[in-house]
């Protein structure tokens, strides 16, 4: 016999297992001896919003009878080894489900990267955190994964598209991520364990007969009359396919140029600049979950989501929290020498001591009349110009320009700056100095605005590092709204974050799940 029900709970209940059950069999009407009593949660959420923080959970009561599996939607794949090949470009989430997409459907990968495999990756991230030394085709945001790898892996999306997110969680579940994040309202991996994950999706496509080249950086393409037959990589190699899937991700300027060259449209795209705030961990509890000391045993690190229209010489534009990352680290994710760029990632058990989060302003392309210039590489090149500019006042190494919250807010220098989880360091300068203006002037503006949303949020015990810039495409590779193919150029389907057509893990996952199956569809109406 199976029950549902729809409970409150106290943070022990929710997440220490015997007290779970324990209170399903009390809401049940049944003693706590009852036999062959099974009890699993479907939906969790925390609602901190009154003095005592309460868990939402929906349960399901299982008497004398096991749980059967939370996953519909998964199936085995097909062996794919002799059908006819698609390229994908890029092994970032996009790439990696539209390559296991292709496979369901009958058609064999080519999944082209520049970046190494996981394992061989994490030196060169040892080698940007510890010498500063940044590799261009392997560092936080490029090798196998993507940008995805080395994140707090949070999974969640502004997409209503319910039963294709289901697909995409219940993917990662059955390649290793535990079944809570089916569960949790807010579910997130760690960076601990996405590299095993990612690992077990290439296992996919390779038992499945597909490829996967690394260390293989796509350079040009081969075009036909119009169509794009293939791509040719740093080798001079040329691989051809039934079409490509370009998903190479928002960092990868050097494919921005290399289509602005081939004269493929591309357009300049607002985006979202600013830096990371961290505070620590504890004061972020404190604030969220009411409390005098700290979370306890059972409640997880709390997170926030902040937003603050400002209004500076006439134009709105919010300043917003992104990729916010309870008990994590700050990271150098630059993509080339000579920049520099700070990203966030945890841990699964967010247990650092550390609390950060992207702090960011909308840019509009208006914003930018000096850049107008460069045409549809108007924004990438702000972009690139900011982050030079952070590289040199940090000391041009992956240290990072620092400032405390309310120095910065004041104008003035930090004559000390705070511990940081930032690994290659921190050196105390005037953000003002490295941040263009308006997003400074708004960032201030904001900053106030938070400390009354979110008391003692605004503190000098909290700083900013600086930047953060790589929150979205800043070119978007237009594509056709019903075929995804680019407008001028057949058999070319732009693809995922890179492209404009995702802003995180799994809408990259799903779109990239779109483009296959829209590039097989008009494969296979060609062959009638
Ligand atoms: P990407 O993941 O960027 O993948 C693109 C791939 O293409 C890369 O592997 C790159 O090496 C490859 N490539 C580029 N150029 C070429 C070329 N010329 N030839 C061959 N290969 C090429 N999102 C979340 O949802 N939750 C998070 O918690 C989160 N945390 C993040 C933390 C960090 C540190 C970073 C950097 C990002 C984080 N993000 C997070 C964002 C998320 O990673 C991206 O939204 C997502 O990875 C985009 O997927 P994608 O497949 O479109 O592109």
């Amino acid at each position: 016999m199976k029950k549902t029900l729809t409970l409150q709970l106290s943070p022990e209940e929710a997440y220490n297992p015997d007290s779970f059950k324990l209170a399903v069999l009390k809401a049940s009407g049944l003693t706590s001896d009852t036999e062959n009593a099974f009890a699993r949660q479907t939906k969790r959420s925390i609602d901190a919003r009154g003095r005592r923080v309460k868990v939402n959970v929906e349960a399901e009561l299982f008497l004398n009878e096991k749980p059967g599996s939370l996953l519909d939607h998964f199936s085995e794949y097909p062996n794919v080894r002799t059908a006819d090949p698609l390229i994908v470009v890029g092994a970032g989430p996009a790439g990696l489900f539209a390559a296991l997409r292709a496979i369901e459907l009958g058609i064999k990968p080519i999944v082209i990267e520049r970046g190494k495999d996981v394992r061989t990756r994490r030196r060169d991230l040892a080698a940007i955190n510890k010498e500063g030394i940044v590799n261009p085709d392997s560092n936080y945001c490029f090798g196998e994964g993507g940008a995805g790898t080395y994140s707090d892996g949070k999974l969640y999306t502004r997409s209503k598209k319910r039963g294709d997110i289901r697909r995409i969680m219940e993917i990662l579940v059955a390649h290793g991520a535990t079944e809570e994040i089916l569960v949790d309202a807010h579910p997130h991996i760690g960076t601990n364990k996405l590299p095993v994950l990612v690992a077990k999706l290439r296992e996919s496509i390779l038992e499945a007969g597909g490829e996967i080249l690394f260390e293989t950086r796509v350079e040009d393409f081969i075009l036909e009359g119009g169509e794009l037959c293939g791509v040719v990589t740093q080798q001079g190699d040329q691989i051809k396919g039934l079409g490509v899937i370009l998903a190479t991700g928002h960092s990868a300027r050097d494919i921005f140029h290399l289509l602005d060259r081939r004269k493929i449209l591309v357009e300049a795209k607002p985006f979202a600049l600013g830096v990371r705030i961290e505070h620590s961990q504890n004061l972020i509890d404190r604030i969220q979950y009411h409390c005098d000391l700290d979370r306890g045993p059972y409640l997880p690190a709390s997170s926030y989501s902040l937003v603050q229209q400002t209004d500076f010489r006439g134009k709105q534009r919010g300043v917003f929290s992104f990729c916010m990352c309870p008990g994590g680290f700050i990271v150098p994710a630059a993509t080339a020498p000579g920049e520099l760029v700070v990203n966030g990632m945890s841990p699964s058990r967010r247990d650092s001591k550390f609390a950060n989060s992207g702090m960011v302003v909308s840019v509009e392309l208006e914003d930018l009349p000096e850049y107008q210039k460069y045409g549809s590489l108007a924004a990438m090149n702000f972009q690139a110009d900011v982050e030079k500019k952070a590289w040199e006042l940090g000391g041009k190494t992956q240290v990072a320009p620092a400032q405390r919250m309310v120095d910065f807010v004041n104008g003035k220098v930090s004559a000390s700056l705070l511990d940081t989880s930032y690994q290659p360091g921190l050196k105390s300068v005037d953000m003002r100095d490295v941040l263009p203006g308006f997003i400074s002037a708004r960032l201030a503006m904001a900053f106030k605005a938070f400390g009354q949303k979110m008391k003692g949020y605004f503190t000098n015990d909290a700083q900013l590092i600086g930047v953060e810039s790589r929150t979205s495409s800043p070119v978007r590779i237009p594509r056709d709204r019903e075929t995804f193919e680019h407008p001028q150029i057949k058999r070319l389907y732009p693809c995922g974050e890179g492209a404009g057509y995702a802003g995180g893990i799994v809408s990259a996952a799903m779109d990239g799940e779109r483009c296959a199956e829209k590039l097989i569809e008009a494969y296979a109406k060609s062959k009638v």
